[in-house]
């Protein structure tokens, strides 16, 4: 498929390629959408094993970000940057400063933020080129703890859904992946009286959860088969593939992990099977929420986040209802009910 024919099908607007060789710089920023305002997406700095691959990864980001923004009921679009180098041995301030200065030449049509293989020291190179840079240190900062209280209030709407009760007394919940975010969500669910199975690959983040938490542990490999009423995907995408969709052994899949669905067919053989499914980016929609706080001029306020999030549970219940309604697998009414928000 042609570069153009795949934009017109995934229906971006602007893609731009950030070349500056006397830095080093190959970067791209791909614009999706911006009916409902600017384009809001992380800068993510990643060792591509080739450029199409790269192009692949931001036009896909980019794309999630409308949708997240949109859901989240955000006056903002969705975009995404790449930076194609070894976040682990690239990384200079003239790098960093460069990109600024592309992101500066938008005029605001784009945001960029913090993402995977990019920090906190990384924003303030490129703050220092352009104003349109957001989740600074000393502003909104880590959003993992957000993102794992809207997860947690995600749970406990899926919850209420299939058994009536949000109570977490008597339920079991599997974490795969107690990272930043994972973690957060095993205290807080833990702490609200459920049994946390959780597993991670690498072991001293599992040790930290089960002497500080409780939680029981169990091998990476194995999570997908404990028995549970809620499976959280909490580490990497793709997690509901072929290899896992007959494993499952829960009622409710519902996590922070980006892009869980190996494809849309995924959803409806969830659904077939009756377990229910919360589209990850309405549940991990959070750390937009975060950001947004920082973004609204006002000074950072903490307890306007907190009311914020109740957008999620409430989404998702309108989610499962539109999806009881019309036949469809949730994720499938979920990109619907979320197009109507942004598409003229
Ligand atoms: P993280 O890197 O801090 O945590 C992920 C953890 O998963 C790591 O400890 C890693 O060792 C572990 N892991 C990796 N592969 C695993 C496997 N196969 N089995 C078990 N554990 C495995 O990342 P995070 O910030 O906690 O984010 C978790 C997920 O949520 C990611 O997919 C991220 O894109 C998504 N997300 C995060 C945020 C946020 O605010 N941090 C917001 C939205 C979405």
């Amino acid at each position: 498929m042609g570069l153009f024919e795949k934009t017109y099908e995934m229906g971006h607007q602007e893609i731009i390629y950030c070349s500056d060789p006397s830095v080093g710089l190959k970067a791209i920023i791909a614009i999706h959408n911006t009916n409902l305002g600017p384009a809001l997406g992380g800068c993510r700095m990643w060792h591509y094993d080739c450029e199409e691959g790269a192009l692949e990864d931001v036009l896909r980001l980019s794309r999630g970000m409308t949708y997240k923004c949109a859901a989240m009921g955000m006056k903002l679009g969705g975009g995404k940057s790449v930076i194609i180098a070894d976040p682990k041995k690239d990384k200079t301030p003239e790098l960093f400063k460069a990109f600024g200065r592309f992101v500066e030449s938008l005029g605001g049509r784009y945001i960029t933020a913090e993402d995977v293989g990019t920090n906190e020291e990384d924003m303030n190179y490129i703050l220092e080129e352009t104003s349109h840079v957001v989740g600074l240190k000393g502003k909104s900062g880590n959003p993992s703890p957000v993102t794992a209280k809207g997860v947690f209030l995600g749970i406990k709407a899926s919850l209420e859904w299939v058994f009536g009760t949000d109570e977490l007394n008597g339920r079991t919940i599997a974490i795969q992946g107690v990272g930043n975010v994972g973690y957060e969500l095993a205290r807080l669910l833990t702490e609200g009286g459920a049994k946390v199975i959780a597993a991670n690959t690498s072991p001293e983040r599992i040790e930290k959860a089960k002497n500080a938490l409780g939680v029981l542990a169990v091998h990476h490999e194995d999570i997908f088969d404990v028995e549970c009423d809620v499976f959280s995907p909490c580490a990497m995408g793709a997690v509901i593939n072929d290899n896992t969709i007959e494993r499952f052994r829960c009622k409710i899949i519902a996590g922070a992990a980006n892009n869980q669905l190996q494809d849309s067919q995924m959803s409806v053989r969830l659904m077939e099977k009756g377990i229910l499914y919360a589209p990850d980016y309405v549940i991990n929609g959070g750390g937009v929420i975060n950001v947004m706080e920082e973004m609204s001029g006002g000074g950072y306020d903490y307890n306007r986040v907190m009311a914020n999030l109740q957008i999620i549970p409430k989404r998702l219940t309108e989610i499962y209802a539109y999806a009881q309604t019309h036949s469809v697998s949730t994720a499938e009414a979920c990109d619907r009910v979320t197009e109507r928000q942004f598409q003229r």
